[in-house]
């Protein structure tokens, strides 16, 4: 079998074929996943950046009119939920990517849908959903969209479009807590949850999905925040001119905020970015480990990360840039290294200006 074939969304997990996912997983994805982590890797290569992927109804194998909208509301989901510069989906007639509804299918004989995305990032093999009716050993598929009335137990052909699109990015199966209780963070599910189960009807992808399509794509600007399912590293510079001035003197104060050029953690957003943060400037006397926050800077409106702010320091102090971890988001506070500024008194002609007009006038 075709290794990038992705058994996807069975409904019943049974610990047999469960087991022979996650092995099946663990060899393609070189990154561990970890508990409520980002989505592993499925597959190695992306498509572009922003990249709009078409697809089109295989021949033959054409959908019926009831479920129609819901696969393409799957597609735009993408679109609308994905919160970095993954890859879109749109239905175009003519595009070399295949979506079927078939009962011949390559699909795990308990799937009831899957993907092949082999060719990416040209076009990808396909995306196939069994049909509505189907027997398998644990029941009959039923797809909401068929019925006039949604009744429990059906699966939504919207979810379950995102899901597949998912593993066309390049995601794979969400590692939940052993309890479930993290099962929304994650449309991208080994067992799909049919209605009225939590997150039967989930349309937009969750935490941990986002959090491997930002790792793999980047976010589409440095002021977007980094998925809470990730929790990475930051790095916050400080450069200060002059670092000798007399008393009244105005000194210049910049920081710059990205996160960590750590390829192997941080991915394609190692070296990111990021701006429209809190940073604060602070100092301490010398001799004393105590720091006081003497202002907030002020965000760049022009260059991606950067901090600036003025100041005119009263006497000598260390002073440094701190980045609170934030709360709502999946950054790692951190600080800047430490500079001193020497502040001195001033007599006679080689006073600075401003000081001499402040003292005579
Ligand atoms: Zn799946």
């Amino acid at each position: 079998m075709n290794t990038l074939l992705h058994p996807a969304d069975r409904r019943r997990p049974a610990l047999g074929l469960g087991l022979t996912v996650l092995v099946a997983l663990a060899a393609l994805a070189p990154v561990p996943a970890f508990a409520h982590g980002p989505d592993p890797l499925f597959g190695t290569r992306t498509w572009y950046q922003n990249q709009v992927v078409g697809y089109t109804w295989a021949s033959g194998y054409v959908p019926p009119s009831w479920m129609i909208p819901a696969i393409d509301a799957g597609a735009t989901d993408v679109g609308e939920s994905r919160a970095s510069r993954a890859a879109t989906f749109a239905r175009q007639s003519g595009a070399p990517s295949p979506v079927a509804y078939s009962a011949t299918m390559p699909c795990p004989s308990y799937a009831i849908a899957c993907v092949d995305r082999t060719g990416v990032p040209v076009s990808f093999a396909g995306l196939w959903f069994r049909p509505h009716g189907w027997t398998f050993d644990w029941g009959t598929l039923r797809w909401c969209q068929a019925q006039s009335t949604f009744t429990d137990g059906c699966y939504d052909v919207e979810n379950v479009m995102l899901d597949e699109l998912g593993h066309i990015e390049i995601l794979g199966h969400h590692v939940n807590y052993s309890d479930g209780s993290d099962f929304t963070d994650a449309v991208v599910q080994a067992s799909a949850h049919s209605r009225p189960k939590a997150g039967w009807n989930q349309h937009v992808f969750g935490d941990c999905d986002v959090a491997r399509l930002e790792l793999e794509y980047e976010r589409q600007t440095a002021s977007d925040p980094v998925s809470d399912c990730l929790n990475l590293a930051t790095a916050l510079s400080l450069s200060i001119s002059p670092t000798s001035v007399y008393v009244g003197a105005t000194v210049a104060f910049s920081s710059t905020l990205k996160i960590t050029l750590d390829t192997t953690t941080n991915r394609a957003m190692a070296g990111d970015p990021l701006s429209r943060r809190s940073v604060l400037l602070q100092r301490r006397p010398l001799g004393s480990t105590t720091w006081t926050t003497v202002t907030t800077m002020y965000p760049s409106a022009a260059t991606d990360g950067l901090y600036t702010v003025l100041w005119s320091p009263t006497a000598t102090y260390d002073w440094r840039a701190l980045f609170p971890t934030p709360a709502n988001e999946g950054l790692v506070g951190s600080t800047s290294a430490i500079t001193r500024v020497t502040v001195s008194g001033c007599s006679g002609s080689g006073c600075p200006s401003s000081l001499i007009l402040g003292a005579g006038q």
